[in-house]
Order: C-alpha cells, then sequence, then structure tokens
C-alpha cells in the first residue's frame, strides 16, 4: 500500500488561477469574436475541473489507514477538512455547469453578445471561486503536507528505529537497509526521515527511523510531535531503542533511560540496543546495562558505524517479525 495521497494531482490555489486566468485571457485568440469567447470560457473549465479531480481523488478518510489518519490530524481537524472537501467540490461543479451554459449560450447568441455574457461568466465563476479559496486552499495544503510522508507504507512490517538524537538511528537504518534508503518527512517537521527495506525470505519488511518526534522527553515534544508519535503507534511492527554508551551522547544516561519508558508506554515490541560500543564510556555502559538488567530486558551491543553486531541483532528482528502473530507480513 502506497501513500494514499502520493498519486493526487494537487492543482495551484485558488487565487492563483484566478490570477493566471485574468493574464491568460488578452492572450488567447479566435477565428471569430464567438470562438474566442467560447475558447476562454473553455480554458477557465479546464482550470477548474482540476480542482473537481483533486477532491474526487482526494482519499476517502473514512478509508485511511490510521496511520495516515493520525497524519492528516496533525495537519487539519479533520471535520474542517470534510467540509472544505465538500465546499472545494461544490464550487468546482456549480462553475463548471455555469461555465457549460454560457459557452452555450455563446454559441446561440449574437456575435456582438458573445463578450459580453463571456465577461459575465467569468465574473460568476470567479467570484465563487473566491468565496471558497480559503476552503480550497486549506486542502491543498493539507494534501501537500500528507504527500511528503512518501514511501511508508503502514501495511508492511516494520522496525521502527527510536533513540536519542545522534545516537546512530539513520546509521543504522542505512547499515541494515538491502538498498539506500529513502527520504520521506513527517508532516510540519523539517528532519529528514529516512525509510529503508529488506527483502528477507521473500518478504519486505520497512525499516524507519524517527527524527524529531521518539528522540526526546514527552515534555519537550510539541503537540504535532505527540500526533506524529501517535502516528508512529499504528505501524504494524517493532521498535528498536537505541542507547548511546559514548561519551558524546546528546542525553544523559539517566535521560536516555527515562525516554525508554516513555517509548515502552507505546506499547509495541521493543528492543533495546546499546549502539558505539566501540566508543563505549565504561561509567555509561554500566549506567545502562544496570538499568536493562534490572528491567529484565534482553539487549544488543552494536557499532552500528562499525557493523559490529548487527548480524545478530538482524537475525533477532527478522525473526520477531515473521513470528508475530499480528502482522500480515507481506510477500514481496
Ligand atoms: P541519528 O541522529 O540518531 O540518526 O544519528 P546518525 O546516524 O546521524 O549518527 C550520528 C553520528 O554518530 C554520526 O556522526 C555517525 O557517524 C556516528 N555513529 C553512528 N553509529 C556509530 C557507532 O556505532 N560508533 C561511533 N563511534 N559512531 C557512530
Amino acid at each position: 500500500m502506497l501513500n494514499p495521497f502520493e498519486k493526487l494531482q494537487i492543482p495551484p490555489k485558488a487565487n492563483y488561477t484566478i490570477d493566471t486566468m485574468l493574464k491568460r485571457l488578452p492572450k488567447i485568440g479566435g477565428t471569430t469574436v464567438r470562438d474566442r469567447e467560447i475558447r476562454r470560457l473553455k480554458e477557465y473549465y479546464e482550470r477548474i475541473k482540476k480542482y473537481h479531480d483533486f477532491v474526487v481523488q482526494f482519499p476517502r478518510i473514512d478509508e485511511l489507514h490510521p496511520f495516515y489518519l493520525e497524519a492528516t490530524r496533525i495537519v487539519t481537524d479533520i471535520d474542517k477538512l470534510r467540509i472544505c472537501l465538500s465546499v472545494t467540490k461544490k464550487a468546482s461543479a456549480i462553475s463548471m455547469k455555469i461555465l457549460k451554459e454560457y459557452i452555450n449560450q455563446i454559441r446561440k447568441s449574437p456575435e456582438n453578445e458573445a463578450n459580453r455574457i463571456m465577461r459575465q461568466a467569468f465574473g460568476r465563476v470567479s467570484s465563487i471561486l473566491r468565496k471558497s479559496s480559503e476552503c480550497i486552499d486549506k486542502v491543498i495544503d493539507v494534501a501537500k503536507e500528507l504527500k511528503k510522508i512518501q514511501g511508508i507504507d503502514p501495511i508492511l512490517p516494520t522496525i521502527v528505529v527510536a533513540g536519542p538524537p545522534n545516537v546512530g538511528k539513520s546509521t543504522l537504518v542505512s547499515k541494515i537497509s538491502t538498498a539506500k534508503p529513502e527520504i520521506a518527512s513527517y508532516p510540519f517537521t523539517t528532519k529528514e526521515v529516512h525509510v529503508g527495506h529488506v527483502i528477507l525470505d521473500d518478504f519486505r519488511i520497512q525499516i524507519i527511523d524517527t527524527p524529531g518526534i521518539l528522540d526526546r522527553p514527552e515534555i519537550e515534544r510539541n503537540n504535532i510531535e505527540r500526533k506524529a508519535t501517535n502516528a508512529i503507534r499504528n505501524l504494524n511492527g517493532i521498535i528498536i531503542f537505541m542507547f548511546d554508551s559514548s561519551i558524546s551522547s546528546v542525553l544523559s544516561v539517566e535521560s536516555q533511560i527515562e525516554l525508554f519508558r516513555e517509548v515502552k508506554l507505546l506499547k509495541k515490541v521493543i528492543i533495546p540496543v546499546i549502539n558505539k560500543i566501540d566508543e563505549k564510556d565504561d561509567e555509561y555502559y554500566k549506567k545502562i546495562v544496570d538499568f536493562l538488567s534490572k528491567e529484565g530486558s534482553k539487549w544488543y551491543e552494536i557499532s552500528a558505524e562499525k557493523g559490529i553486531g548487527l548480524d545478530k541483532l538482524k537475525e533477532e528482528l527478522f525473526s520477531l517479525i515473521k513470528s508475530s502473530g499480528t502482522n500480515e507480513v507481506s510477500r514481496n
């Protein structure tokens, strides 16, 4: 399943269309005055049809996968979106109907009436478009934001990589992916999300990192980031939580542990991994290990960069993904 917004053709903003049409008018000619005015209205019709096609193709909100529904909630109020979809559909349908009627009227009227009729039609349609522009533009903005999540397939079994900034999340994604990870982004975050894939015994597994989302304590996250965390919860899979055992760690061990506890609240299978084992600080390392031992968690020690411990980790991850009855592991 692709991002349902991925193929959506997004039209320009409403006022841009009106302004463009105004500029285009003198440039549209014809063999007769009547022919010219009909051409002008036809061009307007084609531009407005783009809004109609856009709302018709807009994914049905009730049918969105929970991951994409949550992502939509990040960007907009769902009820407002429904209203705006309906406003856009009505405005474009009425405008198209008006333009058709006026084109017919031009055909039937004397030649010297053609320009007046065209201007009347142009005015009526532009006024409808202008009145609905706030809503039309809102739907456009929502679609643009949601398109950015390209490449994240909520149905694929997924390994989500969480952990503090700079711990090595994207390094790990690239090290265990079969090909170079793609770049996506979550709505309203500027950080790049890496989306990699592993092909294993005929199965495709998706692996993504979580910059700016699961990398700071809850209290420091803004509303959008909290909602993005919710979206992640709806992905089908397990979470790797990476601890940084090096002296260059951005978060203290205590803060890393706090973050780990929060990620655990997502109620997903969570695999603790201690990274940067090649540069581990003995004191940090001991604190992390003590904590994980007390938790009774089984953990892995790796160096994502140097490739240490990755085979063992991969083996465990893949067998977990395959055996977890909840996911419909999809065939290639
Ligand atoms: P992210 O912010 O969690 O995605 O972290 P990155 O993958 O961008 O890595 C941050 C920095 O840590 C980069 O300079 C990496 O080269 C480095 N790094 C990642 N993994 C390791 C590791 O296992 N050992 C060491 N020494 N450095 C690492």
